[in-house]
């Protein structure tokens, strides 16, 4: 958490609320967020700045920063939220939060908290086209490839489960949609992506891509996850973190197992 939807979810939330916006000021509380950019050089690059837009790649947000709002952006702020991070928009006046690490105070009263209970997350400002980290393909763009996808496949002799969490193979899945997508799909997460059947492999693509519009739609998982505005998605999992609870689809309990380190929760008897 949180994997593509509830990234995208910010991302919407961000271009109704911080596109157009001003950066006052900067706190900032943990520079372990900065993942080794000095405070000054982050402070130069941020404050003054106007957001003029707002993108996701990935689990990624990037907001791109400009001197003012019509001027093509100079810099970058990147933000990654890895395993609990949390953002959220405030009022000017609101003290950050128990594990607020950086705050960022808007024009017209508003701020934007970086909150990180375990401080693996990343926030940085860039130069505008400094490379950024190599990623897979967006599976929700139009143009997905998932002929090159199914190819990946075919080469990785490794567990589905694994190759699906590898953000270059396909980006913004993460544990939850992962567990999900392979469900939908009725595949077994220990199987080895290379034996997989071409209409499997074609099934799979399909199910994440299922998976993922409909988790987008809700906003986002139902769980610690919440939104810009302190709401919790929606969507309900079939199978992730329901270890015991009857199959959706057939209603034998479903298992958990740890696979690459991760937990994997699946059904033992309709996935194959
Ligand atoms: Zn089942």
């Amino acid at each position: 958490m949180p994997e593509l939807p509830e990234v995208e979810t910010l991302k919407r939330g961000l271009e109704k609320e911080a596109v157009g916006r001003k950066i006052l000021s900067v706190e900032i509380v943990n520079q372990k967020v900065l993942k080794g950019q000095s405070e000054v050089e982050f402070r130069d690059r941020a404050v003054g700045k106007c957001i003029v837009g707002a993108d996701r790649r990935g689990k990624y947000l990037f907001l791109p920063l400009a001197v003012n709002c019509l001027s093509s952006p100079s810099f970058t702020l990147c933000l990654h939220l890895n395993m609990r991070g949390c953002l959220r928009l405030v009022t000017e006046e609101a003290p950050l939060e128990k594990y607020g690490v950086l705050r960022l105070v808007l024009e017209e009263g508003k701020a934007l908290h970086f909150e990180d209970m375990w401080g693996w997350g990343e926030c940085r400002v860039a130069v505008t086209g400094e490379s950024l980290p190599k990623l897979g393909e967006e599976p929700l763009e139009p143009d997905w490839d998932r002929g090159e996808f199914a190819r990946l496949l075919s080469t990785r002799r490794v567990a589905i489960k694994t190759v699906l969490l590898d953000q270059k193979i396909v980006a913004g899945v993460g544990n939850i949609y992962a567990d999900e997508a392979l469900f939908r799909a009725q595949l077994a997460p220990t199987r080895v992506a290379a034996t997989l059947t071409v209409s499997e492999r074609e099934r799979l693509a399909e199910s994440i891509w299922q998976t993922l519009t409909e988790a987008v739609a809700q906003g986002g998982t139902r769980g610690d996850y919440v939104d810009l505005y302190g709401q919790a998605g929606r969507y309900l999992p079939q199978v992730y973190d329901r270890e015991g609870a009857a199959c959706p689809r057939c209603t034998a309990p479903l298992k958990k197992i740890k696979l690459g380190g991760r937990g994997t929760t699946f059904c033992p008897v309709c996935q194959n």
